[in-house]
């Protein structure tokens, strides 16, 4: 499919720009010099480290349009910063935070023209690392790839339809210890087992709970949760604390401070299953959304369970969920100030 066919039909990861950026790291040499060149399958030997112990990492990030005509990146440093805890978990190589960002920058000046016009649209940024290394070994490997490649993320409509998350006390993400506050790769594979059956069950995404007590909200598979819980002096906005079982979300962080600045009571305290039911039902809960990278910021409005099912509000987006959604997207592209230095311009010299 070429460019523009790709850019006016509705999709995301399915479509790749033309370029991708590479850098090599060995033990022995350190990191070598970002490489950019056209888009090419690789091929590796069957023993490569990657394939067989998991060590593999990734972040997931954001350019958009402007209405200048440039372009802009969402909290690269962030990122960066996020990328090398997760590198440092995994026993991998961290990289130095200005090239992981001049290496995203690159990338997206080389495929400017890929970053969609419309709002809510974006190119989605994947950096990622894996052991390039040929060995069987039980050890960290001893070489490295770090590579970004893009794709433009295309929403099919503008209001994303509420989330119906399936709730799976039998089987956890993460546990006290293990890898759950690292972007690695073997999470998701861990996850998609019930990422199946909650489609068999018609939801649209998995809600984690602790794993000791099976009882406390996490996530939602690849997003953060918020409650939006309703008090005497207005909404407020309770979110899990980052525990080390969950991803530190840059979106959730985000909305945390953007949270503060509209005037809205933000928490950071556990809420277990039951007690989301019991809020919910109670008109506690008025509203609760998930919110991350890739889908931005999304109502739920059902959850189910083997013994549950219960509606979130009215089962849509409520208020102080659509007032986020659309802040954050002025910040995104351009149509509000960025009081809080989020965005990082890239002049692609047009
Ligand atoms: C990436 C991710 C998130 C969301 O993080 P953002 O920085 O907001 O994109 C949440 N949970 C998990 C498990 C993730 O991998």
């Amino acid at each position: 499919m070429n460019r523009d066919a790709a850019l006016a039909t509705p999709g995301f990861g399915d479509v790749f720009t033309d370029h991708m950026v590479t850098m090599r790291w060995t033990a022995e040499m350190g990191w070598q010099a970002t490489e950019i060149g056209p888009l090419t399958p690789m091929s590796f030997h069957p023993a490569t480290m990657a394939l067989h112990y998991g060590q593999t990492i990734f972040e997931g990030m954001k350019a958009f349009w402007r209405p200048d005509g440039q372009r802009a990146v969402f909290r690269p440093r962030d990122h960066a910063r996020r990328f090398n805890n997760s590198a440092r978990r995994m026993a991998m190589p961290t990289l130095p935070e200005e090239d992981f960002v001049t290496a995203v920058e690159t990338l997206v000046r080389a495929d400017a023209a890929w970053v969609p016009e419309a709002r809510g649209h974006n190119l989605y940024l994947r950096p990622f690392m894996i052991a390039s290394q040929t060995a069987l070994g039980l050890r960290p490997a001893d070489e490295y790839l770090f590579m970004v490649i893009a794709t433009p993320s295309r929403p099919a409509t503008m209001e994303p339809k509420a989330m119906r998350l399936w709730a799976a006390p039998e089987y956890i993400r993460a546990a006290p210890g293990g890898t759950g506050a690292a972007k690695c790769g073997g999470n998701y594979g861990g996850s998609f087992i019930v990422q199946r059956e909650a489609a068999a069950n018609n939801c649209d995404e998995v809600v984690w709970l602790d794993a000791r007590e099976r009882r406390y909200v996490e996530e939602a598979g690849g997003c953060n949760l918020f409650f939006v819980e309703a008090t005497a002096t207005g909404p407020r906005l309770r979110t899990p604390p980052l525990s080390g079982t969950l991803l530190a979300g840059i979106t959730r962080d985000s909305i945390l401070r953007l949270a503060d600045s509209l005037g809205y009571a933000i928490s950071e305290e556990p809420l277990t299953l039951d007690a989301w039911e019991q809020g919910c039902r109670a008109g506690r809960i008025t509203e609760t959304f998930a919110c991350g990278t890739a889908r931005s910021i999304v109502p739920v409005g059902h959850v189910v369970s083997t013994r549950q099912d219960w509606a979130v509000g009215d089962g849509v987006a409520g208020p102080v969920t659509s007032r986020l959604r659309q802040a954050m997207l002025d910040i995104h592209h351009g149509s509000a100030p960025d009081l809080h230095g989020w965005m990082r311009l890239v002049n692609v010299g047009e």
